[in-house]
């Protein structure tokens, strides 16, 4: 039932609940009213008969009496009246006339008790009234005194006088006027609704329309404009609310918005509540910072994976799945990790990683899409969901996930995206890591000095810069030779030589930080990188590396020292080239510069120097 429905009944209830209760009220009253009067009445005429009687019994004409009676009963409401005697009476006097006997229990019992009686009778459409009034006998001092005629005592019942009156009307009276006061509260009632449904309605569809809006709402739909025709306070209300919703909606709209531009395609997290959605975006990418911010600090990749792994299991609930690394170029399957149960993948992929679907296609491998999907796969009657994942050119992952029922594969289908966006999260960390353990890798470095050899500046400085440009980090470069070193050779021998080559290696090593780079470029020339250094935190490492080395004093036999200075060229990159190679090529041309303008000195490059024909 509609709200308006309900208050109008139950305002209508109220009232009618209401005037009934006036009504039987009133007619309760009005009859206690009546009886009482008529009592007062038969009591009254009670007395005036006895007087009447006594007046008769003293003027010894109580023959007479009956006519007495008589014309009492002209009074309309008396429809009789009777003289009962009682057995004193009857026993001194005789029985009287006929109906001057005990006509009935109710005369009997007035006489015995000495109490009035007061009944109602209906007889034939008539209601009738019956009071029964006992005589008491008195110890009057007054004349005449009832002991001076009867022959009782004080207290006696002398007899009783019986009336009934005609109270018909009294019942049809009470009955119009229930009829008249229910008229008048129906057409009150009737008054009542029009006026409250009139004033009503308005708030009514207000109401409606606020419980539509604010559904809608509830939804995260905030487009909704709500109207009243209700002037003042109401309007007002509504007004600041349609404010409110609409920069509600485009306070959402924003959010959603920005949001999507975080996580697109987020369907694990797809509702029909954008504020719900919104809520479980900014949780996903809330733990997605936390993780990355977590992984950044990890000194391994292998860390990282065991963190991929906890979030699988524990965050995902992801109950049987395997996570591997794979390498594009030996085509080797490395399983990092698998949880307890069967294998998923067969051991065969693991010499040949192109027989994993996944990675080869580079697609996500659902096994409902087609009966026996991927060849490579083990486990039998379960479904699995693999996704490939790439590190860089070098490195992929795959993970391998099961599912035994229907409910649980729709559930890891639906985390694809989000496990995507930890693996998108994790894959610069993974990346440097494996960088990093490739520039641990000895057959990039110089046996003789301990540092990096040209076999690592030609391959892996591609991969290096390519972080430094997504950073927008810097690099300066220190080309260094040292000067007339051939004479070193020529009048002390090679192993001078070599030594005077290791103690470079170690004057660079002592002088550089653990994220600038040092490399053995060829013979002794040396290039040191100077990582996110400042011109003057550059120049001051260039200087140290030359004082050290022109400091150092060598052994060369018979009693003979020798001290040896270089010369040291500078170039930065970004600022002096757009890539490495060519500020390399700045470094050596400003150390070209050094040893043509004297040697044991430190030049930084200038574009000038390029310019300079002799130079090239
Ligand atoms: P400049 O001041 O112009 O540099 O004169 P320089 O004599 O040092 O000339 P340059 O740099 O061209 O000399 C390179 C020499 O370094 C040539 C080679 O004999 C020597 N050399 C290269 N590699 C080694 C090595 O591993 N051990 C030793 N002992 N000598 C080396
Ligand atoms: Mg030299
Ligand atoms: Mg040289």
């Amino acid at each position: 039932m509609q709200s308006k429905a309900k208050l109008l009944l139950s305002i209508t209830l109220l009232m009618l609940t209401l005037s009934v209760a006036t009504v039987v009220n009133m007619s309760l009253n009005f009859r206690e009213y009546s009886i009482k009067t008529a009592t007062q009445k038969a009591e009254t005429i009670a007395d005036i008969v006895k007087d009447g009687l006594t007046a008769h019994m003293v003027n010894g004409i109580m023959d007479k009496r009956a006519y007495f009676l008589n014309q009492l009963t002209h009074n309309q409401e008396i429809e009789s009246i009777r003289i009962v005697r009682s057995q004193n009476v009857i026993k001194q006097y005789g029985d009287g006339l006929f109906h001057e006997q005990a006509k009935d229990n109710i005369d009997k019992q007035v006489l015995e008790t000495g109490k009035m009686q007061r009944d109602i009778i209906e007889d034939k459409g008539k209601v009738l009234l019956r009071l029964t009034i006992p005589y008491i006998t008195e110890d009057s001092l007054q004349s005449p005194s009832c002991l001076s005629c009867h022959d009782v005592k004080v207290g006696d019942v002398l007899g009783a006088i019986s009336m009934e009156f005609d109270i018909t009307s009294l019942r049809t009276d009470t009955v119009s006027t229930i009829i008249k006061i229910m008229s008048i509260t129906l057409v009150f009632v009737l008054l009542a609704l029009v006026v409250i449904n009139y004033f009503i309605t308005p708030y009514m569809s207000l109401f409606k329309d606020l419980q539509y809006g604010i559904k809608k709402a509830y939804r995260g739909d905030f487009t909704y404009e709500f109207h009243t025709s209700v002037h003042g306070e109401p309007k007002e209300f509504i007004d600041k609310l349609n404010i409110l919703f609409r920069k509600m909606q485009e306070a959402f709209g924003d959010i959603k918005n920005d949001l999507g531009t975080f996580i697109p395609n987020n369907t694990s997290s797809r509702s029909k509540d954008p504020l719900y959605e919104a809520k479980t975006i900014i949780k996903e990418l809330s733990d997605i910072y936390k993780f990355k911010k977590t992984i950044e600090l990890d000194r391994s990749k292998n860390i990282v994976y065991s963190r991929l792994v906890t979030v699988l299991e524990h965050k995902y609930n992801i109950k049987h799945f395997a996570f591997y690394e794979l390498n594009n170029i030996t085509l080797h399957r490395k399983l990092i990790y698998i949880t307890d149960g069967e294998p998923i993948c067969s051991s065969a992929a693991n010499n040949d990683s192109t027989l994993c679907r996944a990675h080869r296609t580079k697609t996500d491998v659902i096994s409902t899409e087609f009966e026996n999907l991927c060849q490579a796969c083990e486990v039998k009657e379960v479904d699995y969901v693999c996704i490939p994942f790439s590190i860089n050119k070098d490195h992929s992952l795959v993970i391998s996930m099961t599912a035994k029922h229907t409910d649980d594969l729709n559930r890891i289908k639906s985390l694809i995206p989000s496990i995507k966006h930890y693996l998108d999260a994790a894959q610069p960390v993974i990346e440097s890591n494996i960088l990093m353990d490739k520039l641990r890798d000895t057959s990039l470095r110089d046996a003789m000095t301990g540092l990096y050899n040209r076999r690592f500046l030609e391959e892996f400085i591609d991969q290096v810069m390519k972080q430094v440009q997504r950073e927008k980090e810097t690099y300066t470069v220190l080309m260094l030779d040292v000067d007339f070193f051939k004479q070193v050779n020529d009048t002390y021998g090679h192993d001078v030589g070599d030594r005077v080559i290791k103690e470079i290696g170690t004057v660079v090593k002592n002088s550089i930080r653990e994220s600038d780079l040092g490399i053995r470029y060829g013979g002794e020339e040396f290039v040191v990188l100077l990582h996110n250094a400042t011109d003057e935190g550059a120049m001051h490492v260039a200087k140290k590396i030359h004082s050290s080395f022109a400091e150092l004093v060598f052994d060369v036999g018979n009693g003979q020292t020798m001290q040896k200075t270089m010369s040291i060229g500078i170039a930065k990159y970004p600022t002096d080239g757009n890539t490495i190679w060519k500020c390399i090529k700045y470094a050596d041309t400003a150390l070209y510069v050094a040893k043509t303008t004297g040697r044991n000195k430190i030049v930084r490059y200038t574009p000038e120097m390029s310019d300079d024909d002799t130079l090239r």
